[in-house]
């Protein structure tokens, strides 16, 4: 599909979960982002006692394309943190689910020093690798988790544009997804992420009417109890109408 194409593309969006940090340690987490693995557990046993299946945000457009995304939640955990392979991933595997973790491409083998807050390993580039391997989609999340909204055309094509080219080049295989830092995208942004080869791009929340390189998302906290996670889907369907009806 072209780049044009794909564009005017409006999906009948399945609900996109968010996930970070996936880790049983006991560790301060101000900024609520580690969710303990048994958590994702209890929430992926549920999504298959619905009939939901878990899968890649490529995965996840492409069923959209052919209109056979039923069933089907996106989960995606950013930043790429070190506890996906060692704590996400045998999770997903034990319930057949896949996911897009979204890597800072700038920062594997180091630490998420854009944060206030306590440090997490970032995964290496043989750990991306190995990821990749087990079936789970590795997208891109900048090179240094930059806010993109405002950004200039140089700092878009580097962040956008090359981050997706190390991923590549790690992979040596097509990067399909891209997620923007802290949900900042205007429009120069997504048109950057458009130019740049991307299939599909998430945000944070924001259910405003979008297509597939600005796909809303729902938080999950880590106190995130399974009727949560029901409610989160349940509200995903009541904004898509409001959004559509708003159309
Ligand atoms: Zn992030």
């Amino acid at each position: 599909m072209s780049v044009a194409t794909a564009a005017r593309v409006r999906l009948p969006l399945p609900p996109v979960l968010m996930y970070h940090s996936i880790s049983p340690s006991r560790e301060p987490d101000p900024h609520r982002l580690r969710v303990h693995p048994d958590r994702l557990d209890r929430h992926l046993r549920l999504l298959r006692r619905l009939g939901l299946r878990g899968v890649s945000l490529t995965e996840l457009v492409r069923a959209a394309d052919r209109g056979a995304a039923a069933g089907l939640v996106g989960l995606t955990f950013d930043d790429g943190y070190t506890d996906f392979c060692d704590s996400a991933v045998p999770v997903l595997q034990r319930h057949g689910m896949t996911g897009t973790v979204y890597v800072v491409a700038g920062r594997m083998g180091g630490q998420n020093e854009w944060d206030t807050g306590p440090r997490f390993d970032i995964m290496t580039a043989d750990q991306v690798r190995a990821v990749a391997a087990a079936g789970q989609e590795v997208g891109s999340h900048t090179m240094t988790h930059a806010r993109l909204a405002g950004a200039d055309p140089a700092v878009l094509a580097a962040e956008v544009g090359e981050s997706r080219r190390v991923l590549e080049d790690v992979l040596q295989a097509e990067v399909a997804s891209f997620c923007y830092p802290y949900g900042s995208y205007d429009q120069a942004a997504a048109d950057a992420v458009r130019a740049a080869g991307y299939d599909n791009a998430c945000v944070t929340g924001d259910y405003r009417p979008g297509d597939r390189v600005t796909l809303p998302r729902c938080y999950v906290s880590p106190r995130d109890t399974r009727a949560h996670v029901v409610a989160r889907l349940a509200r995903h369907a009541v904004r898509l109408r409001h959004a559509s009806s708003r159309d």
